[in-house]
């Protein structure tokens, strides 16, 4: 019998020390919980492989020598076991080299008390041990440095055990059924080792190292079996709690069975009795949400952006979620934070779309612009008025008072003209110190009255900065089509540039409008 008690230690802390060393060689998967874990299974293989050669001591000197071995594993296992659980549920945040450190300062203690020596022993007062059955079992006075050791690991196994709870109870169903074997695992050695330190355990015996052992196994089973899932699972809570991104699981049958923190924070009406409703009731408020819950196809590439309460945006994507039999259980609906990018978009759009000193469009978007309303007017009909202005004698605005003042000029000019538009309209910059005004629904008689007003604004616009004689006058080309078959925007434009031209030889600071030779296009 006690040699069958020993060989099973032996063997036991022989598969501990194994499973520490795989723990420790897998730290590239999850580097500090497996660097935690190993530790704490390093201190169980002491501690049992200790306990097997203190039973199989004859005499008082060997089971000390023993004891005094295991305390180098009794008092690290707990803050190790400790550090992991915090890693697990995610209070990671929490653990610093300071607080690390502080975390062993009363094992580290306790283990010197424990090597004191003989009779001296500071730990175990007035050691001795009895035959109980086949068992040599140690026995001493407490000390009060014993009852603080003893309390001390308690309590931090208990708090490990709590921290575990808390996660299997706020965790999703699918998940606690994961990791709940691994949480009531987490009970059976301090049970046991307070069975043992309050004299319960049969034969005397220290059933912790047994209790260790059996978490210790299914701990590793749950490792080497899941591939490390039975730990991922719980690691997955921080990160899929932690992401900036919101994340939606859908069942088949459009049923919300999971989501994460972030996605509450967009959508604040979620909350835990949404689990198990239907999807598309729950987002009701938001029909981007419901078009790609009930209509995207999945892993689409069309954007579908969402502008949430809090003004952030996110692109929303769809993905299937298959079982490891690739069969279909659910969707994915991922909400990727997109401010950001967007903000950056919006900026390059302006840029890639806008003159840079003035702010009205640059040509090349104007350009767009007009061609949109050509093919608009082929299809539809109706008419639109274009024209071109131009400033006139802008160089001595440039010579006498620099470049600097013309440009004053050009911003003013600009966005007083812009101001003065309809919503409709447009304005580009078509170069220089020249401009265009795109007037859809305008006929030409309408399009004269602008180019006129326009035409007296800057001929009486005052420039702030500048000296009061800056006046300048412009020369307006307009240009009327109502029937644009054949009609391509290079003839626009060059018809308009031509009335421009005729405005400009006239004396300038005028409107003039472009004659077409054949009088009555549309037949
Ligand atoms: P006209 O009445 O015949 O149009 O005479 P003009 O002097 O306006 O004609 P011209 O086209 O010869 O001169 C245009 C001037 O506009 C030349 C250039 O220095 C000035 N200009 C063009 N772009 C800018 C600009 O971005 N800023 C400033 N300050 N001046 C510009
Ligand atoms: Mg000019
Ligand atoms: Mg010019």
């Amino acid at each position: 019998m006690r040699n069958f008690v020993i060989f099973l230690l032996i063997i036991s802390s022989g598969f501990l020390a194994i499973f520490a060393a795989i723990t420790f060689l897998r730290r590239k998967v999850s580097a500090k919980s497996s660097l935690f874990l190993s530790g704490c299974l390093l201190s169980l293989t002491i501690y049992s492989f200790g306990y097997a050669l203190e039973l199989s001591s004859n005499s008082l000197s060997q089971i000390m020598f023993w004891v005094r071995f295991e305390h180098f594993g009794i008092q690290t296992a707990a803050p190790f076991w400790f550090l992991f659980t915090l890693h697990q549920t995610g209070n990671g945040k929490w653990i610093s080299k300071r607080r690390i450190y502080l975390l062993f300062v009363i094992p580290v203690f306790v283990i010197l008390a424990a090597l004191t020596l003989g009779g001296f022993n500071i730990l175990h007062k007035n050691p001795r041990f009895t035959w109980i059955g086949p068992f040599p079992i140690f026995s001493y006075d407490f000390t009060v440095l014993m009852v603080v050791s003893v309390i001390y690991l308690s309590s931090l196994l208990i708090i490990s055990t709590l921290l575990f709870t808390k996660l299997i109870v706020s965790t999703s169903p699918e998940l606690r059924r994961q990791s709940v074997l691994i949480w009531a695992s987490s009970f059976v050695p301090w049970i046991s080792g307070l069975l043992y330190v309050f004299g319960l355990s049969p034969s005397g015996l220290d059933l912790a190292p047994f209790g260790c052992i059996v978490t210790a196994l299914i701990v590793a089973v749950g490792l080497f079996k899941r591939n490390m899932l039975t730990l991922v699972p719980l690691a997955r809570d921080v990160i899929f709690d932690g992401m900036r991104d919101g994340v939606l699981v859908v069942n088949k049958l459009g049923m919300i069975i999971d989501f994460n923190r972030q996605l509450k924070e967009i959508f604040p009406n979620l909350n835990n009795q949404s689990i198990g409703k239907n999807a598309v009731d729950e987002f009701s408020q938001y029909p981007a949400m419901m078009e790609v819950i009930q209509n995207a196809p999945v892993d689409q590439n069309n954007i579908t952006v969402l502008k949430s309460e809090n003004a952030e945006f996110y692109r929303i994507k769809k993905t299937n979620l298959s079982d490891q039999n690739h069969h279909l259980i659910g969707e994915i609906i991922t909400l990727y934070h997109y401010t950001e990018e967007k903000k950056l978009l919006d900026k390059l759009q302006i840029l890639a779309t806008h003159d840079n000193l003035t702010g009205v469009f640059n040509r090349r978007h104007f350009f767009w612009l007009v061609e949109q309303e050509m093919a608009r007017q082929e299809r539809y009909g109706g008419n639109f008025s274009l024209m071109i202005f131009d400033l006139d004698s802008f160089k001595r605005i440039n010579d006498v008072y620099g470049h600097l003042a013309g440009d004053i000029v050009l911003k003013k000019v600009a966005s007083t003209c812009q101001n003065e538009l309809r919503k409709t309209d447009a304005i580009g910059r078509f170069g220089g110190e020249e401009f265009v005004i795109l007037m859809p629904e305008t006929v030409l008689e309408m399009g004269q009255q602008l180019a006129e007003r326009l035409r007296s604004i800057i001929e009486n616009m005052i420039f702030e900065g500048l000296p009061d004689e800056v006046r300048v006058t412009a020369s307006f080309g307009l240009v009327s089509h109502q029937c644009l078959k054949n009609v391509s925007l290079e003839k626009l434009l060059r018809d308009a540039d031509q009335a421009l031209y005729q405005a400009k030889n006239s004396g300038r600071n005028r409107v003039s409008i472009f004659e077409p030779a054949d009088l009555n296009p549309c037949t």
